[in-house]
């Protein structure tokens, strides 16, 4: 795990964290619906300070990467996830494997034995059938094949926030992969909460990327824009991130989303990344030919 270079200010805090630690442990557990835990509201050590150590006096910028699977999907071992979310400094991320969540609520119990320098948001990448959606800040699956509409409302239903994953993803890949990735013009109609705006999955990504943002400018109304990595390798966590300010950890994240203060940036990929996630989406295009087509793919 990488090293936590904690200031004198976070080993006080985390000291003081003690009283509350075991109650927190037990909420992440058995919780129906989410609720933040004092350690993602208010201990969270090492979150960016440029600096000044005093956080009262400054409004703190935070860095999450919202969109990231496991192998409890198609990604990565989730203790590789943890590892990688930890070297590349992030504030939180969101787990988001297709369709299931023990990987998500996993990680966030792991962050708070471990204490681990970084929130986790749960969450789950939902097949819906216009296309992905992201439920955050949900503790339990959310039906998959509905329409997008009624996946949003089963996702707010459920406390949970509705992000559109990659919604102009090539047609070309969804022909190959056999499977609905972006709802496409649904994002004008439909309830989200935000739209990922930049998905950083290399080359074929610049494209559709460009195509949401476009269609956002149209739409006139101000909503949260996410960044993530969609990362099915765990190096690759970091390289597209949403930022958001404010000193109330998790708690900061979820508002920002809600009222559209929110915004995304891709990171630097060098050739060999690109060249192993290609070889990467070349592979699932291939099991998906030999297989028939399904649910679980790449994106
Ligand atoms: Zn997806
Ligand atoms: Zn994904």
């Amino acid at each position: 795990m990488a090293e936590l270079d904690l200031y004198e200010h976070d080993l006080e805090r985390l000291a003081e964290y003690e009283r509350c630690a075991e109650d927190d442990l037990a909420m992440v557990d058995g919780l129906d619906t989410w609720h933040p835990t004092a350690y993602e509201q208010h201990y969270l050590p090492g979150v960016r300070l440029a600096g000044i150590r005093d956080k009262s006096r400054v409004t703190l910028q935070n860095v999450a990467d919202l969109h990231i699977h496991t192998h409890y999907s198609d990604g990565d071992q989730l203790e590789r996830v943890l590892e990688c979310a930890a070297a590349a400094r992030l504030d939180a991320i969101a787990i988001t494997d297709h369709d299931v969540i023990g990987g998500a609520l996993e990680a966030r119990r792991l962050v708070h034995e471990r204490r681990l320098p970084f929130a986790v948001i749960p969450g789950v990448e939902v097949s819906s059938r216009d296309g992905h959606i992201g439920a955050l800040f949900v503790t339990s699956v959310i039906e998959p094949d509905m329409s997008a509409a009624d996946t949003v409302a089963a996702i707010h239903a459920a406390g949970g926030l509705a992000i559109a994953h990659h919604p102009f993803a090539p047609p070309l890949i969804e022909k190959l992969l056999r499977v609905k990735l972006g709802c496409r013009e649904l994002v004008h109609t439909v309830d989200f909460d935000a739209i990922e705006c930049t998905n950083a999955v290399p080359g074929y990504g610049r494209k559709y990327n460009i195509e949401a943002y476009e269609q956002l400018a149209r739409r006139k109304v101000r909503i949260g824009m996410t960044g993530s990595s969609d990362a099915h390798s765990a190096t690759m966590i970091g390289k597209g991130t949403t930022y958001f300010a404010g000193n109330e950890g998790l708690c900061s994240a979820k508002s920002a989303l809600e009222y559209g203060f929110i915004h995304g940036a891709e990171g630097y990929w060098r050739f060999s990344e690109k060249l192993r996630y290609r070889w990467m989406l070349m592979k699932a295009v291939w099991r998906n030919l030999r297989q028939g087509g399904g649910r679980s793919s790449v994106n």
